[in-house]
């Protein structure tokens, strides 16, 4: 039976008339009426930043908050291989429905039909709309974009600027937001740290902000808040998200409201630079694009790996009989550009059997050398120099001569606040956009799909049906900022600041974020079990308590106070982290990057519970202490077949 709580407003009718139903029955507010809304965007990375130029495009008063000195400075600045696009560039069958297919089922039939064919159908539109903005793709010599293969698929769609994609798309919304910055209809707000959403008569009307550089709490009103913080990967301490990206505000959306949706669903990047000590506190992605022409092995000899381990030998010197392609061997029909889970999953099966080929064994080789011999080193230079460039910066091996060494880490966040057909998320007036929301990718999200995501959110879906909402709210005056309910909120953030510095500990934030990390990485990791799960629900509760007796904060409020911003974060990281752990106790099946040990086959391969578990799980906050409620939205196929996946034959 439906759960009244959860109303995705999923419309009816034929899967590609969906959308085109919803726009033409959206409300459209008249540009006089626009000048008197306001709408507040927190999060500049290509999700916000698109969202919030195209409000204030159309006329709408934007504010837009980020963490960083520059909205350009967001994380998704980091992404490097490219963004999906149904456009049949290369004439290889590429279509709408062929996209809509690969991600329904890389992300191992958990989303939503309707969303997922809303992006494809609107995915050629984002590359039009960058490339108008000057964003600099590469192209073919007769001047076509190019593109090239990710994960999960047998098509090439994934267009690319290098191995800077992130960086150039954010540029070209970057501009166009400030245009509207000059305009006068976007006012900009860096270092402006959102840390409580206020809610009046139930609806979104506003944040608490903390200014990074004074310590002022600053109030801001409007008519309705849209969340683009991204993803919470920093959960796990190391991972290859920005040092400040943090699930904070969708805690404290969360705390007022918000359900938030598959909490557990966390994507493990296979191509990342291995750990190299315990001081380390970021991981370095090798971009997937590399995957392409890299192809992964490990030895098939255990003397072999020891010699290796022993720095005895080098990788090239092992004869090519020696060498186990595993993923070539065991998924023949995708080889080394199977999802991303199915590639970890691999990984550590090879390394768990003993053949990692680095001093901890936890490594695999990603090897060039065939593709230079093939493509020469300047088609090879063109394609990923600035991606050799960097591994050997970090590594001092140089990929030209030696495979590079990989490994799984944390890298993104399917799970989030959960959002209707309009990205409205149950708290009427709060909207959640880009890696921040749950909505598109199911257990799994396949490579390039996330840009693709951010910007079909920011630039054509969220400025139409939040005109839903807003057209009726044209004739409400402007928030009022001293509302009872605004002087409650800070003076809560204000408590929680304070009851921070008076721990007086011994202990750094990141100290004890490190031992989050390793609770985290060791039972709510790449692999689950329900023992691990219940260990770590009551590990983090006794870590929450270690933070309030031991932290120590340096400094005060009223400065630019790096450890503050991060302690204020890892208070919600307990929270997310405890909440992932309750949702993979849950999910009693392994399906994509959640991958429980009981449910698995005979070949190691996720085993799913279609019967019993396919919906999305949407948490509920009940209030601190006590245990969230659990909401179910059941997934309802009607367009394509559910299948194990298969990327065998
Ligand atoms: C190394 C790396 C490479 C990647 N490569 C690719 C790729 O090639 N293709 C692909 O599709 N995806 C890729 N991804 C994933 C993709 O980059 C992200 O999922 C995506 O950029 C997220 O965009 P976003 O707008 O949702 O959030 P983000 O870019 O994370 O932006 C979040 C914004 O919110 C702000 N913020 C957060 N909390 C607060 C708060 N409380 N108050 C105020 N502001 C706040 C931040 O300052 C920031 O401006 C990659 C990810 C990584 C880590």
């Amino acid at each position: 039976m439906a759960d009244s709580k959860l109303i995705s407003k999923i419309p009816d009718g034929p899967l590609k008339d969906k959308w085109s139903k919803r726009k033409s029955s959206i409300r459209v507010v008249s540009p006089n009426n626009k000048r008197k809304l306001e709408v507040i965007v927190v999060g500049t990375g290509l999700g916000g930043a698109s969202a919030a130029a195209s409000l204030g495009e159309m006329g709408y008063n934007v504010k837009i908050f980020c963490i960083s000195d520059s909205p350009r400075r967001a994380h998704s600045i980091a992404a490097q291989g490219g963004i999906n696009a149904a456009k049949n560039y290369q004439n290889d069958n590429d279509s709408v429905s062929r996209l809509f297919f690969d991600t329904v089922k890389g992300g191992d039939y958990r989303s939503r039909e309707a969303n997922v064919y809303r992006l494809a159908e609107v995915s050629a539109a984002i590359i039009d709309q960058c490339v108008a903005q000057g964003v600099p793709f590469a192209r073919e010599y007769g001047g076509y974009l190019a593109n090239r293969s990710f994960g999960g698929v047998q098509v090439s769609r994934t267009f690319y600027a290098r191995g800077q994609t992130g960086q150039q798309l954010l540029l070209g919304a970057y501009a166009s937001l400030n245009k509207e910055i000059a305009a006068g209809t976007v006012k900009s707000y860096p270092r402006h740290e959102m840390l409580d959403l206020v809610i009046i008569n139930g609806e979104a009307k506003g944040i608490i902000a903390r200014n990074l550089v004074t310590g002022k709490l600053e109030r801001f009103g409007a008519h309705a808040v849209v969340l683009a913080t991204g993803g919470y990967g920093n959960t796990y301490f190391l991972s290859t998200n920005a040092m400040n990206s943090n699930g904070s505000a969708a805690m404290q959306a969360y705390r007022k409201g918000a359900f938030f949706a598959n909490p557990c669903f966390a994507q493990i990047h296979p191509t990342c630079i291995p750990v190299h000590g315990d001081q380390q506190c970021k991981l370095t992605l090798m971009s997937e694009s590399l995957r392409n022409d890299g192809r992964i092995w490990v030895p098939k000899k255990k003397e072999d790996v020891m010699k290796l381990r022993k720095h005895e030998i080098k990788p090239s010197q092992i004869p090519e009989e020696d060498r186990d392609y595993y993923l070539e061997r065991r998924y023949p029909a995708f080889g080394n550009l199977v999802p991303r889970d199915v590639a970890s999953r691999a990984a550590k099966e090879r390394c768990d059997a003993g053949f990692g080929v680095n001093e901890t064994g936890l490594a695999v080789f990603l090897d060039f050398a065939d593709a230079i011999k093939r493509l020469g080193e300047e088609k090879v230079a063109e394609r990923y120099g600035n991606l050799f460039q960097m591994y050997e910066k970090i590594t001092s091996t140089s990929p030209w001569k030696e495979p590079m060494m990989i490994y799984p880490a944390i890298h993104y966040t399917m799970g989030g606040l959960w959002v209707d057909y309009d990205l409205q998320t149950t708290i009427p007036g709060l909207y959640a956009i880009g890696e921040a929301n749950f909505s598109d990718h199911g257990g799994n999200r396949l490579g390039a799909s996330a840009l693709m995501q951010g910007l079909a959110d920011g630039y054509f879906i969220l400025p139409y049906t939040i005109g839903d909402y807003l057209s009726h709210k044209f004739a409400e005056p402007k928030t009022d900022i001293n509302a009872p309910e605004f002087e409650a909120a800070e003076k809560a953030v204000k408590e929680r600041i304070d009851k921070i510095f008076a721990v007086k500990g011994t202990e750094t934030v990141d100290s004890i974020h490190k031992k989050l990390g390793h609770i985290m990485w060791e039972y709510v990791g790449m692999a689950r079990n329900e023992a691990g799960l219940k260990k770590a629900i009551v590990e983090i509760g006794k870590l929450r308590e270690e933070f309030w007796k031991t932290v120590r904060v340096p400094g005060t409020n009223e400065e630019f106070n790096q450890e503050l911003e991060k302690a204020l974060r890892l208070v919600d990281f307990f929270d997310i982290g405890e909440l992932m752990a309750r949702d993979a106790l849950n999910r009693k099946e392994s399906c994509g990057g959640h991958f429980r040990e009981e449910m698995q086959t005979e070949e190691g391969e996720t085993k799913r519970d279609d019967e019993n578990f396919m919906y999305v799980a949407a948490w509920e906050y009940k209030g601190e202490g006590k245990e969230p409620e659990l909401h179910k939205e059941d997934l309802v196929y009607e367009n394509i077949k559910i299948v194990t996946r298969n990327y065998k034959d």
